[in-house]
């Protein structure tokens, strides 16, 4: 043999000067808004304005520095970073243990700027995706109803050509973003017969032409709102993509996604490790230090394992969507095993902390809360699983 062949599990020298740029930008922009909120964080009459407005502040920041919206292209105002670049930013957020930080980028936040908007005409995109990425304006991404979530080509909005336009009836609901998005992208049905085989298609529908209902509290610390489109009306430009072709828009959005739900799964782990161990390290009982009883240390260290099998799942699945591969399999496989199992690493982490675990001032008290929701959200664990059973032949 000539050559000598290798896979190379390499992170690239550009993209690990960028995590350190972005680690920088965290503790100087981000820590000390977090640090201020934390009372309002813990308790449980805060301030819904005061947070978004930070939030919204940690986005401009972020925005304004290049890595909110770093994975659009630079005809929009993004930078054009690869999905691999993106996922380890998302990672590192997660990792930071920050709330805020999960707004300094913009996935796996349906609120943040989709590749999904680059299929409406060039004509609009300053007008609506250039906001968008530069953090100024939001977008909620409006696909379940109350009769159609798992199985989301059973939708009833309707959309019926109506003069030069598109006219829009429905209901959705649990959409994120959905009290204060500035548009929304809606799916609708266009062909009841065809539905998922051509007949669903995808609008931009601005916040003017639906009426929002009430926000939906839940387990998470992200709340999604219901939406009404009662006769909405929206120009024929303001169709994604091709008439038909919205279920497929859809589908791809949510698997070029699931890397970042991974990323964000896998940095959430991560950070409950850190905290797992370092208090395991500290605290003593029965005269020794926690860490030294391996009732604690054995799970901590199978929680490191798939830790490091998160790590290497999300990575391959990043790289598979830069190499242009069909990553159906792979992004299935990633929703369900991050979010399965940082849940998991989550709980035993908690439990080392013993009663400060449930406290919501101990560390991880919310990133348990949040993964639970990760579980269900964007095709739920069992739905993950229908897929994989799918590809063995079952
Ligand atoms: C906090 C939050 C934020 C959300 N944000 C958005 C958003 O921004 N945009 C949006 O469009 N939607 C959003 N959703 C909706 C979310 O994607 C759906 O809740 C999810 O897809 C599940 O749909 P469902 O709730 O209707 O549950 P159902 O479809 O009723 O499913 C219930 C359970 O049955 C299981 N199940 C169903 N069918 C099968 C099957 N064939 N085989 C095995 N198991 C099955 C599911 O896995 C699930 O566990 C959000 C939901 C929440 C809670």
């Amino acid at each position: 043999m000539g050559h000598y062949l290798a896979m190379d599990f390499s992170i690239p020298s550009e993209l690990t000067q960028l995590r350190a740029s972005f680690a920088s930008f965290l503790e100087r922009e981000v820590r000390p808004l977090e640090e201020q909120l934390q009372p309002q964080f813990w308790s449980y009459s805060a301030d819904r304005e005061v947070l978004a407005e930070a939030a919204a502040e940690v986005t401009r920041r972020a925005a304004a520095e290049g890595f909110y919206a770093a994975h659009m292209p630079e005809s929009v105002g993004g930078q054009g970073l690869s999905t691999l670049g993106m996922t380890l930013l998302v990672e590192d957020a997660a990792h930071s243990g920050m709330r805020l930080a999960m707004l300094a980028v913009a996935p796996p936040n349906p609120s943040g700027p989709s590749p999904l908007l680059l299929a409406l005409p060039e004509s609009l995109h300053d007008t609506y995706v250039r906001p968008i990425v530069a953090g100024e304006s939001t977008m909620c991404f409006a696909l379940t109803e109350p009769e159609a979530g798992s199985d989301a080509q059973a939708i009833r909005t309707s959309a019926v050509r109506d003069g030069d336009g598109w006219r829009i009836n429905g209901h959705k609901h649990y959409i994120t973003n959905g009290d204060k998005a500035d548009v929304a992208v809606v799916f609708a049905v266009t062909d009841d017969q065809k539905r998922a085989a051509g007949g669903i298609t995808a609008f931009l529908v601005p916040a003017d032409q639906f009426r929002r209902g009430p926000v939906q509290y839940n387990i998470s610390d992200s709340h999604p709102s219901e939406l009404f489109f009662e006769d909405s009306w929206v120009p024929d430009d303001h169709v994604l993509g091709d008439v038909g072709a919205g279920f497929f828009l859809a589908m791809t959005f949510l698997n070029a996604g699931r890397a970042y739900i991974g990323a964000q799964a896998l940095g959430l782990a991560e950070f409950s490790l850190d905290a797992a161990v370092a208090h395991a390290g500290s605290r003593t009982a029965f005269g020794k230090p926690l860490a030294k009883f391996q009732g604690v240390s054995f799970p901590l260290a199978e929680s490191k394992a798939e830790i490091e099998a998160m790590r290497w799942l999300v990575y391959h699945l990043a790289w598979s969507v830069d190499a242009g591969e069909n990553a159906m399999l792979d992004a299935s496989i990633v929703k369900y095993y991050t979010t399965e199992r940082a849940y998991t690493v989550a709980d035993r982490c908690l439990q080392t902390f013993g009663g400060m675990g449930l406290l919501r001032e101990g560390p991880i008290e919310r990133v348990l809360r949040h993964l639970r929701m990760l579980r269900v959200v964007e095709g739920a664990s069992g739905i993950q699983q229908l897929v994989i059973a799918r590809t063995l032949g079952l």
